[in-house]
């Protein structure tokens, strides 16, 4: 099996890191500006550019709107998507887990009202499972709760880092239903239209010195009819599972992609760079911080398109998926730590994409379960095959 980019995905990919590289990354710092209309202006012109040039939606299925890559395929290029952060809303793809999960489970007049907006990015998604008051990363502790009257669900809770709302035209809300249910069947996903009566933001929560749209939500007695539902009663873990699986693949995919875009930033900072009567380079303490880069991005790489192979054939691959979800995140890390060590203060300063690209890169600790959860996980289910006086043979996985 070869993980290099396979000769069909060249063209497309070559052509959407072109596209990025000339019309995004010039305007990253203007695009990156929330709420500011010059940057919505712009992001809406390059979303036009980016379907003129063919290049819109690519992973979406084509039933729904996309243009339907095959997921292996767009896996490679959902890499190069990544080495900018507003490539995924310029191009589209940043509805591809929501557009999916509506697409699978939402009731007809629901799929009609958003699917194609969503898809067309006229409309934007949000997803509300963490709650402030409660460790999420155990969610069967959720609090908010939803309880039908007559033909509505009634729901109350709170949530936060429900990222986008403060833009968003729904958001998809995980509420408990079944309260006499075993804790993984008691809970349900909700689509709540985020002009709802009793539903408000309560703040864009600043992260990390910045504003990026990770919103307090807060619903009181709001009411939202019963079709509102996704799939059956008391399946919002089987669903949220469904949702992540494979979106793990897509973060870990951009987080090279982000890596990449360091390293080679580094590398060329470690040429150009004289110190000492010598380029940066030269020095074996840079060199070590390259090569510790290249062997974990490689690494990295290796580990996650076995997984996304896995997954293609049919397998779930939950062990490899939790073990590129800790390794891909402390890899992005590393990376463009590193990289910004090379630049020296300028690498802090906002003159290069990397101070951005780290305070992001720290999220990813964190989000789609913290890496702790997804190591006990792993380690779960490996122990679990020895018990049963298996092994687990790598040389067979
Ligand atoms: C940038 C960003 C975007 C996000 N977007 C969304 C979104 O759109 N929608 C949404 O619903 N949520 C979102 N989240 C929230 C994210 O999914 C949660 O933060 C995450 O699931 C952890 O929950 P928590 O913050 O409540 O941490 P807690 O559950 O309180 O955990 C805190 C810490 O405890 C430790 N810990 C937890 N469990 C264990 C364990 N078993 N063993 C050892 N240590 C453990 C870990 O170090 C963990 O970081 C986002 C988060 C970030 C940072």
């Amino acid at each position: 099996m070869s993980f290099e980019v396979p000769a069909h995905v060249r063209p497309i990919r070559d052509r959407v890191r072109r596209f990025i590289e000339e019309q995004i990354y010039p305007v990253e710092s203007i695009l990156e500006r929330r709420g500011d209309p010059e940057a919505g202006a712009m992001m809406r012109r390059l979303m036009d550019e980016a379907k003129a040039a063919g290049l819109w939606a690519l992973g979406h299925p084509r039933e729904i709107g996309g243009q339907g890559l095959p997921f292996l395929d767009y896996v490679y290029v959902n890499e190069v998507i990544g080495r900018s952060e507003p490539a995924m809303v310029v191009l589209g793809t940043h509805s591809l887990q929501d557009s999916i999960m509506l697409n699978l489970h939402a009731a007809p007049e629901w799929r009609e009202r958003y699917l194609k907006p969503l898809v067309a990015g006229e409309v934007f998604p949000s997803f509300a499972m963490t709650e402030p008051e409660v460790a999420s990363s155990d969610p069967t502790q959720l609090q908010t709760s939803a309880v039908l009257d007559g033909d509505f669900w009634v729901i109350n809770g709170r949530k936060w880092f429900t990222s986008g709302a403060d833009v968003a035209a729904y958001t998809t809300v995980m509420a408990r239903t079944e309260p006499e249910a075993p804790p993984h069947q008691a809970f349900s996903m909700i689509v709540v239209p985020t002009d709802t009566p009793g539903y408000t933001i309560v703040r864009d929560v600043p992260v990390m010195g910045m504003h990026c749209g990770h919103c307090e939500v807060a619903s009181d007695h709001v009411r939202v009819p019963r079709s509102n539902l996704l799939g059956p009663r008391g399946a919002g873990f089987l669903i949220a599972q469904q949702r992540l699986g494979p979106g793990r693949i897509f973060h870990c995919m951009r987080w090279l992609g982000q890596a990449q875009r360091a390293f080679d930033l580094m590398c060329e900072r470690a040429n150009s760079r004289v110190a000492f009567g010598s380029p940066l380079a030269d020095k074996q303490q840079v060199q070590q911080m390259i090569f510790d880069t290249a062997a974990e991005i490689q690494a990295c790489r290796l580990l996650t398109l076995d997984a996304a192979h896995k997954i293609d054939q049919g397998d779930p691959a939950r062990v490899e998926i939790g073990i590129i979800k800790v390794v891909g995140a402390q890899m992005v890390h590393n990376a463009i730590d590193r990289a910004i060590q090379v630049f020296g203060a300028k690498g802090v300063s906002a003159d290069t994409p990397l101070e951005r690209m780290y305070r992001a890169a720290r999220f990813a600790r964190i989000y789609d379960g913290p890496d702790e959860v997804h190591r006990v996980s792993v380690a779960r289910q490996i122990l679990r095959a020895y018990k049963k006086g298996e092994t687990w043979d790598f040389g067979l996985r």
